[in-house]
């Protein structure tokens, strides 16, 4: 059992997904690792201990199915992301990739064609090309900025039936401004999301796209859990629309997506909103220490509203990461020519990471 028998040629798969590699971001135990930009910090004991009590009180419910609406959830995601929403306007799922599933399988599919602006978050095309939808990659400007007409003139353009907006983006760390969404809104019939998996760790004046929803219908801002929320193994992301788009997806979920498990983990730690992102300011210090060291080490930091820093002027990145590897450290090559990615983590690791970094010595 178990040996391989075929060549995946050899299936009758899908002729569309026949030579696509799947996500793969390499998962190794190394003693820091910075590779996917996880919080690298626990959650706090306290809220541990409530959460495993809301666990512990679900269990005994378990034997029946999970609320389908996940109605306490929904509330609970309105009531932290505030500006009057309600609970017919949220929505969750394992993960916001499983969202931004569900976003695809409902407006994307055959004969379809999303859009994002490259380097972005690797998963927008997967995600897309596994509905059957077309996927196009427009461009950005230069240090992988997005102006409002930039943008707006490639989405006319290609006119997409979906457009990816990450705010602020991965793995460049980039800005986005709202004034961005609005020229995009303004220009597209089609579906605008604005995923915001980072925005707990923009600075705390800016405002969300959360901001926008009011009388645009077809604007989705998805969240995730998994950065500022420590929360990553639980899979839980979310995501704030107009009521029609939330009836949309509910035609592609599975029934009871969301675990009775899930659903009371997910609403015990949102009771705890303040203490669950206590870590935010302290990643946010050492995210800016990383763009500061490595400047000094001749490396370019480019400018970062998130968790993580995209560093260039690596002369062999593939070398320098295997390096790092050796030394303990795990970091991300994103495939982007002479750049790395590190994500920001306890003071600690963090000092490792510039340290290895340091005694590497390799840039152009
Ligand atoms: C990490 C990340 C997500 C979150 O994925 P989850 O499925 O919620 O863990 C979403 N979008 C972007 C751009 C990300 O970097």
């Amino acid at each position: 059992m178990g040996e391989v028998t075929v060549r995946l040629d050899d299936l009758p798969l899908r002729d569309d997904l026949r030579g696509m590699t799947p996500y793969g971001a390499p998962q190794a135990a190394l003693p820091v690792a910075l590779n996917v930009n996880e919080n690298t910090h626990p959650v706090p004991s306290e809220v541990a201990d409530d959460i495993l009590d809301a666990i512990a009180r679900a269990l005994r419910d378990v034997n029946r199915y999970p609320d389908r609406e996940f109605t306490g959830l929904r509330e609970a995601f309105a009531e932290y992301l505030g500006h009057g929403l309600v609970r017919e306007q949220i929505w969750a799922a394992n993960g916001s990739n499983e969202v931004l599933q569900h976003l695809l399988q409902a407006f994307g599919g055959p004969g379809r064609r999303a859009m994002g602006f490259a380097p972005t978050y690797s998963m927008y095309p997967i995600l897309t090309r596994a509905t059957g939808a077309e996927w196009i990659a427009g461009e950005r400007e230069h240090d992988f900025g997005l102006s409002p007409a930039f943008a707006a003139e490639q989405v006319s353009r290609e006119n997409p039936d979906i457009v990816f907006l990450c705010a602020p983006n991965n793995p460049t760390g980039t800005p986005l401004g709202l004034d961005v969404i609005e020229a995009v809104y303004a220009v597209t019939d089609g579906i605008v999301i604005v995923d915001e998996a980072y925005q707990e760790f923009a600075p705390h004046d800016e405002p969300s796209a959360v901001t926008l929803l009011p009388g645009r219908p077809r604007l989705v801002v998805s969240r995730t859990m998994s950065k500022a929320f420590a929360f990553a193994g639980a899979r839980v992301g979310y995501l704030a629309a107009d009521p029609a788009v939330i009836d949309a997806l509910r035609l592609v979920r599975l029934p009871y997506h969301l675990s009775t498990l899930t659903q009371a983990a997910a609403t015990a730690a949102l009771g705890h909103a303040d203490t669950m992102l206590s870590m935010v300011d302290e990643i946010v210090a050492q995210r800016d220490r990383i763009s500061a060291t490595v400047a000094a080490l001749g490396y370019t930091a480019h400018e970062s509203w998130t968790n993580f820093v995209l560093f260039g002027g690596v002369d062999d990145p593939a070398a320098t990461w295997k390096a790092l590897y050796d030394r303990g450290v795990l970091i991300r090559d994103v495939g982007i020519a002479h750049h790395l990615r590190v994500t920001a983590g306890t003071a600690d690791e963090t000092t490792a990471f510039l340290d290895a970094l340091a005694s590497v010595g390799s840039r152009a």
